[in-house]
């Protein structure tokens, strides 16, 4: 346990080292470190956060930085890495948009001597990254239960009727985040409790699709859905959406994020709550994680000593916290850290 990562990083500092007796990870190019975002509409918190966040990180750091998105497109993700390799970056740190595609970005880095960064979520396929930057996913699907399983109780419905909307079966993320609020919502359904009406993924986290999805889950269950597990704001938002134009009064709903929407979707009554998942620490460990792999350090040390198996290897795994957000203490946690202002909440107001 731990050692195939040890044995993951030291691959990457022999092949760097040939040539080379200063041992740095990697030491080709201009030094610089890219970042591959995934997309901007299955979440605002690509464009909105973790780019701002990254920005001021290497900034702070004075180091060379480079941020690309790829809107969706994995093909045009593998052209960025490619890019990246191309121009000499040292580290490339990327949210993959499914395994497949990001098994061929690692595979591309370690043939060039580049380090990788899986950031928020982990490649399950091919060699493993240097390193992987995200929460306990499976804790967010919990956060998430924790707070709708007492809202679905106190709604006073006999067998209320639940649905699970679930983000894109490409992203690993989607099946922890369900797997973390399956563990209420089944046992609920198997002891009678509540009544399954759907449980479904949207591709690709896409929004406008969720809204159709949705919209004929309530068609299919002649509009009887008492409360949906979404698992993010954007779901969230389209499932208010599709209950709005259906005439039917607001009901338990989760979300993630701490969006912009998400907050103002809470304040409005229209939304539960919503998964805080600190970004500002996010980015900021994992740019702290591609500056020490630019300077050839260890990175097992940021982790401390806990590591996730990617399905063939032990990597490195920092984790974060999530936090639950709901109406009462929006201004303690997401206010208070200075991730959202009242400002862009009540704009518009
Ligand atoms: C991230 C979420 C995000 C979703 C859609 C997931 O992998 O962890 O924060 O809402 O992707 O972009």
């Amino acid at each position: 346990e731990g050692s195939d990562a040890t044995d993951t990083t030291e691959q990457a500092d022999d092949t760097a080292d040939e040539g080379d007796d200063s041992g740095d990870t990697a030491t080709a190019g201009d030094g610089s470190i890219w970042v591959l975002l995934p997309d901007s509409a299955s979440s605002a918190r690509w464009e909105t956060d973790d780019r701002r966040f990254f920005e001021q990180a290497f900034d702070e750091a004075g180091v060379e930085y480079n941020i690309v998105n790829a809107e969706g497109d994995a093909q045009q993700q593998i052209s960025q890495a490619e890019q990246a390799i191309a121009s000499g970056a040292s580290v490339i740190l990327f949210v993959n948009l499914d395994s497949g595609s990001g098994a061929a970005i690692i595979d591309l880095a370690r043939s060039a001597d580049v380090a990788v960064i899986d950031y928020d979520r982990l490649t399950i396929e091919g060699p493993g990254a240097d390193v992987y930057v995200s929460f306990d996913n499976v804790e967010v699907g919990r956060t998430m239960a924790s707070v709708l399983e007492p809202a679905i109780d106190d709604l006073g419905v006999e067998t209320p009727r639940v649905v699970m909307l679930n983000g894109g079966p490409t992203d690993n993320n989607a099946t922890l985040f369900r797997e973390g609020y399956a563990e209420t919502v089944e046992p609920r359904v198997e002891a009678g409790d509540w009544e399954l009406v759907a449980d479904e993924s949207v591709p690709e986290w896409d929004n406008a699709e969720a809204l159709t999805i949705f919209e004929q889950i309530l068609v299919d269950a002649g509009n009887d859905v008492n409360a949906v597990f979404a698992a993010n704001d954007g779901l969230a938002n389209s499932v208010i959406a599709a209950r709005k134009n259906a005439g039917l009064d607001p009901f338990p709903v989760s979300g993630q994020d701490a969006t912009v929407g998400g907050i103002q979707n809470i304040l409005a009554g229209d939304q539960t709550m919503t998964v805080y998942k600190p970004i500002a620490a996010e980015a900021a460990a994992a740019a702290e994680a591609a500056i020490a792999l630019l300077n050839g350090e260890d990175v097992a040390a940021l982790a401390d000593g806990q590591t996730i198996n990617n399905g063939s290897a032990d990597l490195p795994f920092i984790a974060l916290e999530p936090v639950a957000v709901t109406a009462d203490n929006v201004a303690d946690t997401v206010i208070a850290d200075g991730f959202r202002t009242w400002e862009e909440i009540c704009v518009g107001d």
